[in-house]
């Protein structure tokens, strides 16, 4: 007998406006067999919808399942194992303030420093891009 190999994985995916009330994850488990577990949702700024979620089952379900997300357009991007920040780059700007979905940055009222909060922080990487001066980096 041949045991199916089974992966767990946390992932974030991102709808855009367009698929945000949509049965995605319904589908996920219908159609595809796949078990999900959502640690985070949100909808942002630009009103796409974000959803970090850990999904297992079969590999091949969690394959199909990737091939169908993607094809209707959800981008889908693993979470990453560790992000810091280059404090001697950070400018304080505060652009990865609204797009932390779990708040890690929070502005101090009286300084306007940006501050770090590392333990709140999920590893979705979605400040990587959104740091202009690239402070924000991935612990390989
Ligand atoms: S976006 Fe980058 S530079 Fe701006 S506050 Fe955040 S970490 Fe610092
Ligand atoms: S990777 Fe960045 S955006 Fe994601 S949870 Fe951590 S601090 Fe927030």
């Amino acid at each position: 007998m041949t045991v199916a190999k089974t992966v767990a994985r946390k992932v974030v995916l991102r709808f855009p406006h367009r698929l945000v009330d949509k049965p995605i994850i319904y589908r996920l488990v219908k159609d595809y067999d796949l078990q999900f577990n959502i640690l985070k949702a949100s909808v942002t700024p630009e009103e796409e919808g974000l959803l970090i979620l850990e999904l297992s089952g079969s590999k091949k379900s969690y394959d199909d399942a990737v091939r169908y997300l993607t094809g209707v357009g959800v981008e889908l991007q693993p979470l990453v194992k560790d992000v810091f920040r280059n404090e001697e780059r950070c400018t304080h700007c505060g652009a990865c303030v609204t797009i932390c979905p779990v708040d890690a940055f929070v502005v101090n009222p009286k300084t306007r420093v940006v501050d770090f909060h590392e333990t709140k922080c999920i590893a979705c990487a979605l400040c990587i891009n959104a740091c202009p001066v690239r402070a924000m980096e991935v612990r390989l």
